[in-house]
């Protein structure tokens, strides 16, 4: 097929997967253009922080049916992408990231997850399979996602993604490509020996060499090109939106402000975000700042614990996250933690490869418990890790790190959740849980000496 043939057959087919998403969320009967304005109320220069960044996603989202924000309609380039592909490059040659693992979190904020799961279920998906993937292989198999133009895949973060991403490229009938991450780089990178320290090159340098492969492979298959200052503009955003991110960190880390966190700052999970490149990435972190900067409240009798937050927070409705957010202070999170140096602009492909492979998640229990134990628990009471049951990734390692923290003196709690699938949210007993490790939290020595 050519590229105007798969233009033609793109556009009729999100026409018809938009009803269908509209539809799955009971919203029947209502023009596209008309749900577009309806989630568009107010302009984004009049929103708080964190529902510019609520914006900012969905209006990608749409975008990938095609759709813009006043309704009308514009074909977008589209990339399925799974959560650490890095979307500069994308951003740079005009091509729309549509991140699985994101939207399948959309799904439970509307409350369309658990039938899609169970779709997925009945074809024969495994029971305890990531939640996050079985929703959108359900979306998959019901057509409520947006034909991509191409799909981009990595083997890193997470592991089933390529193999997820095999399947929706087979229905779609469009062309992958996948990242091949060597595990445990960043491992090498803290050891400080020399032999260790060549072998992350040679990481960076095969990373390199299929980043420019991926940009030859979206040129082959869009038509799109890589043009150098519009990736130096890019580049300047994400760096830009990273200071400003880490300002915003160290300051709820080093001081007590009132301005609202809770939900709303694990849901800035900037980490993960595919709007890194974008401009108005930079004005969400810079309002996030400004507003924890502008409400800082030393004197505060708030005496709620310091908590760091591991991984996600369940995304479909339940009263644990409204009960967390009375009871405790998120003063760090994983996903809001920049683990990356300001790439280069005199050489982004390479310091794009560089940040890809030093991913500390993608590294062996130890070393990423060792950094969060350097970055962090001095500055805080408590760990509280919500994991999903199914997931090989975080959970898989609980054990070892929670005994790494012990040892560390660090107290932590991990929660076996789900983030997507609600069907074993128990909240009464999560509850227990939570009040005897906050209890505990309130007589540990080395929180009452603070
Ligand atoms: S929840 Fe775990 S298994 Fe699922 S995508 Fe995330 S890291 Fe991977």
């Amino acid at each position: 097929m050519n590229r105007e043939q798969m233009i033609k057959e793109n556009t009729e087919q999100r026409k018809v997967q938009v009803e269908n998403l509209l539809r799955v969320n009971g919203l029947e009967g209502i023009k596209p253009s008309d749900a577009v304005k309806m989630a568009f109320p107010k302009a984004f220069e009049d929103l708080s922080p964190s529902a510019k960044r609520g914006y900012l996603n969905t209006e990608q989202f749409f975008n990938a049916y095609n759709l813009d924000t006043n309704g009308e309609s514009t074909y977008r380039h589209v990339a399925w992408r799974s959560l650490f592909v890095p979307t500069e490059i994308m951003y740079a040659m005009g091509l729309l990231p549509f991140t699985t693992e994101m939207v399948a979190s959309q799904l439970a904020m509307t409350g369309a997850a658990r039938e899609r799961i169970e779709t997925a279920e009945a074809h024969n998906f495994s029971g305890d399979l990531c939640s996050f993937m079985k929703a959108v292989a359900g979306g998959v198999i019901e057509n409520i996602f947006p034909t991509p133009d191409i799909l981009i895949t990595s083997t890193h973060l997470c592991d089933p993604s390529a193999k997820y991403s095999e399947l929706a490229a087979h229905t779609y009938k469009r062309p992958e490509f996948i990242l091949d991450i060597p595990y445990g780089l960043y491992d090498l990178a803290t050891s400080g020996s020399e032999k260790d320290l060549a072998r992350v090159e040679e990481g960076v340098d095969y990373i390199y060499e299929q980043l420019q492969e991926m940009i030859a492979f979206i040129t082959e298959h869009t038509g799109l090109t890589l043009e150098s200052e519009k990736m130096r503009q890019v580049i300047q955003w994400t760096n830009e939106a990273r200071t400003w991110l880490n300002e915003g960190n160290d300051t709820i880390l080093a001081e007590r402000t009132s301005a609202r966190k809770g939900v709303r700052e694990l849901d800035y999970a900037a980490n993960v975000m595919q709007t890194w490149g974008t401009q108005r990435i930079v004005d969400v972190y810079k309002s996030r700042c400004k507003e924890y900067k502008a409400n800082l409240d030393p004197k505060s009798d708030n005496t709620e614990p310091r908590i760091t937050w591991f991984h996600l927070r369940p995304y479909f409705k339940t009263p644990l996250m409204t009960y967390l957010d009375e009871k405790i202070d998120i003063s760090s999170s994983q996903v809001n933690f920049a683990f990356w140096e300001p790439l280069d602009p005199a050489d982004p492909i390479r310091s794009i490869a560089r940040r890809t492979a030093l991913h500390p998640a993608f590294s062996s229990v130890t070393a990423r418990t060792r950094m969060a134990i350097n970055e962090v628990s001095d500055d805080i009471d408590g760990i509280i890790a919500y994991y999903p049951k199914s997931c090989r990734h975080f959970h898989g390692g609980s054990i070892m790190e929670n005994e790494m923290f012990k040892k560390a003196g660090v107290p932590i709690l991990t929660i076996d959740g789900d983030c997507i699938d609600d069907r074993g949210d128990d909240f009464p007993i999560v509850k227990t849980r939570v009040d005897r490790f906050l209890k505990s939290l309130k007589k540990n020595p080395r929180n009452t000496k603070r």
